[in-house]
C-alpha cells in the first residue's frame, strides 16, 4: 500500500493517539507523516467511544503546523478519488475521504489538531449535508462580521457587541430591546 501523496512511501502500520480515549489503528507514511484509516475501522472506534467528547474552543488550543497537500489524491485502498471537505469551527484544513469505502486520508498533524479540539470523534460527520451546511452559516456569519467592522470600526463593533451580550443575558430582555426600539 502506498502513500497518495508521496506515491512511492509505503504506508506502515500505526496507532493514532486519541487522548484519554483507545488509540486508533492505522497506517501512516514514512515519507510525508501523512496518514490514513480505514473507514470501517473508524466508525468502529467512534462507535466504542460511546459518548462525543464536547468540542474544545480554538483559542484553548496551541495549533499546530498543517502543510495540505492541494493535488488530487487517489484511495490507497480501492484506487478511487479522495473528497475534500471543510472542517469549519475554526480549523483552516480540510479533511479527505474515499467516496468508494469510506477511508481517510490526514496530512501530517490534521489528526493531532483535531484531537486538540475534540474533534476527532466527529470525522465522519464532517462529511454530511448538516456538517457543511452550518460550516457555510459560520463563513457567511464571519463575513458579515468583518464587513461590519470595515463599516464601524473596531471600537464600535466591540461595544456593540458587549452591549448585546449584556442585553441577551438579561433578565428584562425584551423590555430592553423594547426601549431600544423606540
Ligand atoms: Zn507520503
Ligand atoms: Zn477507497
Amino acid at each position: 500500500m502506498n502513500c497518495p501523496v508521496c506515491k512511492t512511501s509505503s504506508l506502515e502500520a500505526t496507532e493514532l493517539a486519541a487522548g484519554q480515549a483507545q488509540g486508533l489503528s492505522a497506517r501512516r507514511c514514512t515519507g510525508c507523516g501523512g496518514q490514513w484509516v480505514n473507514g470501517e475501522t473508524y466508525l468502529l472506534w467512534v462507535q466504542r467511544q460511546g459518548t462525543n467528547l464536547p468540542e474544545n474552543e480554538p483559542d484553548s488550543v496551541t495549533e499546530l503546523q498543517v502543510n495540505q497537500t492541494n493535488k488530487a489524491k487517489l484511495c490507497p485502498d480501492c484506487g478511487r478519488f479522495l473528497v475534500r471537505a471543510k472542517v469549519g469551527h475554526g480549523v483552516g484544513f480540510q479533511l479527505e475521504r474515499c467516496g468508494g469505502c469510506g477511508g481517510i486520508w490526514f496530512d501530517a498533524n490534521e489528526w493531532e489538531s483535531l484531537v486538540a479540539r475534540n474533534l476527532h470523534d466527529d470525522v465522519h460527520f464532517v462529511f454530511s449535508s448538516t456538517w457543511q451546511a452550518d460550516v457555510l452559516r459560520q463563513e457567511r456569519e464571519q463575513q458579515r462580521e468583518k464587513l461590519m467592522i470595515a463599516k464601524l470600526g473596531e471600537a464600535d463593533w466591540n461595544e456593540i457587541q458587549r452591549i448585546k451580550r449584556w442585553l441577551d443575558g438579561h433578565s428584562k430582555r425584551s423590555e430592553l430591546y423594547a426601549v431600544l426600539a423606540e
